[in-house]
């Protein structure tokens, strides 16, 4: 019998009453076995779902999950929070549009309070041609069974009215509004998933970094660890930032850069935000956390870097978009600020695919856009490790498409990773 068992109203009224010793941990802490039938490397959001949809999804035993730090110690915990699915693209909308119903059930579903806030996303246009663009992509998304709004400068303002609508450059004329868009706080995502996985009888071992990956005669044979060589039939790498670390163990060289992103919390404030904005003529998005802070972020660094921090160039380039969006913001004081290892690709879509090697199977390429692809990503992750076989809304995200030129570019920016 594994897992901290049910979580429900009725027993946090009982845990409170009796003192609160009834709680266990929420996921046991295993040593390694001598092999396993899957292994995921990294103990990320997708590395977490990946497995917790194999256990409950593919009925798949004997999975570990093998993470270098802690859980959620990456790019899960580290993101802006936001999830939507307002894509243009054939390769994407479906696959983002299945991620946000998976939002929409998770808490159910794995029955943790993950604060899934569908308040909302704006996209903010500032050109007439802009106007156009957003709204073949909201007819684009509406086609796909998602939702989108296009609002006029009017609409917009009787929202926010506190944004700079009248900038000389850059005046608001409207925005795409997504309302099944929102927030969900970040690390619960990890913690939710891993304790769902953990009660299936997934082994979540910590402080385990992969150093090596062994094959023979072309198939997976298991890795190398800082604790020891474990054996796998299977391995499914999902790393996000350290993609090209991991693979460079089989010799794999990707299409992929990996960059720092940065993000930053101002001092609480009183509510003012209740959606998700982002800034359509320069790189700055915005929300509020439940507790007050300003939560933003804007371009990667642009340098390649494997470091989890960023530097000053960047802050006043954030700084400098919040000011042209909502001068006010000048007021507040930041609070915190950190980094995240982006894997950007070279298209800017992601890759879920088979390697050349059997029983090697590749997660990445997620940019700066994987935190609201987790439950999908996790889903046709573990569809692949279990079937062998595309889930139907990843069947684009494959390595060949850059051999074949078949790129999924949102934005038609070209290689240009730090563009994405
Ligand atoms: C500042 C910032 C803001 C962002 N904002 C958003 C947003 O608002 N919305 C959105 O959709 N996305 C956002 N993202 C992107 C999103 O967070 C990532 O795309 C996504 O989290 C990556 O997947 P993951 O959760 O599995 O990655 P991670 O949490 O980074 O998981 C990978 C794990 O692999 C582990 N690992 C690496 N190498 C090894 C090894 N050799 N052995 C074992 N383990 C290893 C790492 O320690 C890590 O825990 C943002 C990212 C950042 C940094």
């Amino acid at each position: 019998m594994f897992g901290s068992g049910h979580y429900s109203g009725f027993r946090v009224i009982k845990e409170a009453l009796t003192g609160h010793k009834g709680w266990k941990p929420a996921w046991r802490d295993p040593a390694p076995q001598a092999a396993y039938d899957i292994i995921i490397i990294g103990g990320g959001g997708h590395g977490l779902a990946t497995a917790y949809y194999l256990a409950k999804e593919f009925g798949q035993a004997r999975i570990a999950v093998l993470e270098k730090g802690y859980l959620g110690g990456g790019n899960v915990g580290r993101n802006t929070t936001i999830i939507r699915s307002n894509y243009l693209l054939d390769g994407n909308e479906p696959f983002y549009e299945f991620s946000l119903k998976l939002w929409e059930g998770l808490e159910q579903d794995f029955n943790f309070n993950a604060m899934v806030s569908q308040r909302g996303i704006l996209n903010l246009y500032h050109t007439d041609a802009q106007r156009d663009a957003y709204t073949r992509r909201g007819n684009a998304m509406i086609l796909h069974g998602a939702d989108a709004e296009l609002l006029n400068r009017d609409q917009v303002k009787a929202m926010y009215p506190f944004l700079n609508f009248d900038n000389a450059r850059f005046p608001i004329k409207g925005g795409l509004a997504q309302r099944r868009g929102g927030t969900v706080r970040h690390d619960a995502v990890a913690w939710g998933y891993a304790r769902g996985a953990d009660s299936r009888g997934v082994d979540l071992i910590q402080n385990c970094e992969v150093t090596g990956i062994r094959t023979e005669h072309g198939r997976v044979t298991g890795v190398d660890t800082s604790r020891g060589f474990i054996g796998a039939k299977k391995v499914g790498v999902a790393v996000a930032g350290n993609s090209s670390r991991v693979m460079s163990h089989v010799g794999m060289r990707l299409p992929i850069e990996s960059h720092v992103l940065q993000a930053f919390v101002s001092e609480g404030l009183k509510p003012l935000i209740d959606g998700v904005i982002t800034y359509g003529a320069g790189h700055f998005y915005v929300s509020q956390s439940d507790k007050g802070g300003l939560v933003f972020g804007g371009d990667i660094d642009g340098y390649n870097s494997y470091a989890q921090r960023g530097n000053m160039p960047v802050v006043e380039d954030v700084a400098e978009g919040g000011m042209s969006l909502m001068p006010m913001i000048g007021r507040a004081r930041l609070l915190r600020s950190w980094g995240g290892i982006m894997d950007m690709s070279m298209d800017g879509s992601p890759i879920i695919d088979r390697t050349d090697i059997d029983g090697l199977y590749f997660n990445g390429g997620w940019c700066y856009g994987g935190f609201k692809a987790t439950p999908a990503s996790g889903w046709a992750f573990a569809h692949l490790l279990a079937t062998d076989t595309p889930h139907e809304t990843a069947t684009a995200y494959r390595f060949d498409r850059f051999r074949k030129g078949l790129m999924i570019d949102e934005k038609g920016q070209g290689a240009q990773p730090n563009l994405h």
